[in-house]
């Protein structure tokens, strides 16, 4: 390959380094997208494809809940320009015990900006209106929201790519990875790369390029379990995107509300197993009419390769709970890994030296969060993580 040049370089082809190549061709620069694999095969391909702005409010802050809102719009206008599968349906929280209600109830009270956006509580007979598939034995009622949509990860990111490619002028390195990096030479295995900034969005690859930057923040991988199930008949469609309880425990935008505690406990009374391994069900849709259901976590810094078959059948036990759908066959079992940071922190930006920044740690919101937070990080709003692994105030402009 000859010396080639360019403004930004962005390392890794997923999701996060996709949304830092849109927003940078937006703010004016030549970009390259350098990416290891013939194509991405991280985790960006290998999750729910649901947008779930619902569930990044952060002790009712709405800054992250923006982000993802944003996010939409920008996975709006793919799907516009360039006619990919896309579900604009938002998403329904079940709940089949009073204190799943309470909990429901109380976050559409206390959190007025999703209420403004259509958050609203709905009857048995309403969500049987909305959704054929719930199952309605014992159902007390549920959430709507509308700001979720559902892509299907292994359409989205391949088109994501040729959109940015073929619209804002981003050229792709597949198949080459980013050495090392002194500015402005960028040593990829096919050569050099003169840029005057490189942002890294290398994923589940933190331990390579600047480690350094990550040792203070604790960051781990989550392994999570998830399947597909066969095709449904033609012309089936989900609707909203579906979960329950258990998926009550699991975003922030619950966590500070006083009608959990009495959930958790009652739960991990219930479900020892599914909460020991991390289960809660999403159900979303995929381009070809199958049904993706997951997920479990385990968090390590060295995961093992293997899946489990209990862990795969406590995920559809739960599934059974809340949705009955055609053709509930598998037909296709998988993990995904994503790194993870603790403590609640919700993303990494790391500045290891002049011209060079690292984006990482999205876990599992990257569908959800990577288009708003690289606008904001490219107009400079974002906050910096220090080298004690803490987030800096983010600027104020
Ligand atoms: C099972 C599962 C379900 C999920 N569900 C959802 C969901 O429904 N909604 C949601 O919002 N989020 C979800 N997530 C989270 C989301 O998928 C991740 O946050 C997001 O994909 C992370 O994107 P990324 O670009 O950082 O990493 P990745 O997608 O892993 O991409 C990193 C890329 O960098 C490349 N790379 C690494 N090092 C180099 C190098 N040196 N040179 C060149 N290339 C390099 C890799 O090859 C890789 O392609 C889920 C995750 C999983 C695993």
């Amino acid at each position: 390959m000859p010396t080639q040049n360019s403004d930004v370089v962005v390392v890794g082809a997923g999701i996060a380094g996709l949304a830092h190549a849109l927003a940078a061709s937006k703010a004016g620069h030549s970009v390259t997208v350098v990416e290891r694999d013939q194509r991405a095969v991280g985790a960006s391909v290998r999750n729910f494809g649901l947008v779930w702005p619902i569930g990044q409010f952060v002790d009712g802050n709405a800054e992250d809940y923006d982000r993802g809102c944003r996010s939409k719009q920008v996975w709006t206008q793919v799907a516009a320009d360039t006619g990919m599968w896309f579900s604009d349906h938002g998403a329904l929280h079940l709940a089949y015990a009073p204190d799943e209600l309470a909990v429901l109830d109380e976050f559409v009270a206390s959190t007025p900006e999703a209420a403004a956006d259509g958050a609203r509580m709905l009857t048995p007979a309403e969500i049987e209106q909305l959704s054929p598939w719930v199952k309605t034995a014992g159902l007390l009622g549920g959430m709507h929201s509308s700001t979720e949509v559902n892509v299907d990860p292994r359409v989205a990111i391949p088109t994501v790519a040729r959109w940015l490619e073929q619209k804002h002028g981003v050229s792709f390195l597949w198949g080459t990875a980013v050495l090392g990096i002194e500015l402005p030479r960028i040593q990829t295995s096919r050569g050099v790369i003169n840029a005057e900034r490189v942002i890294i969005c290398s994923g589940n690859e933190f331990q390579q390029l600047y480690p350094e930057a990550f040792e203070a923040t604790a960051i781990r991988r989550c392994k999570l379990q998830m399947m597909r199930t066969q095709a449904q008949p033609e012309g089936w469609n989900l609707g909203p995107a579906l979960c329950a309880g258990l998926t009550l425990l699991h975003y922030d935008s619950f966590k500070a509300l006083s009608s959990l505690p009495a959930l958790r406990e009652r739960l991990d009374a219930e479900l020892p197993f599914h909460r020991a391994n991390g289960i809660h069900v999403l159900v979303s849709q995929t381009a070809g009419g199958q049904i993706t259901i997951g997920d479990s976590h385990h968090y390590d810094l060295t995961q093992d390769p293997f899946e489990t078959q209990d862990v795969f059948d406590a995920i559809l036990d739960y599934f059974d709970t809340f949705v009955s759908v055609p053709r509930r066959e598998i037909a296709e079992t998988w993990h995904g890994i994503y790194p993870s940071l603790p403590d609640g922190k919700r993303y990494l930006l790391s500045e290891p030296e002049p011209g060079v920044s690292i984006v990482n740690g999205l876990g599992g919101a990257g569908m959800t969060m990577s288009f708003g937070l690289a606008q904001d990080h490219l107009a400079g709003n974002l906050a910096v993580t220090t080298p004690h692994g803490e987030l800096a105030a983010a600027p104020s402009h």
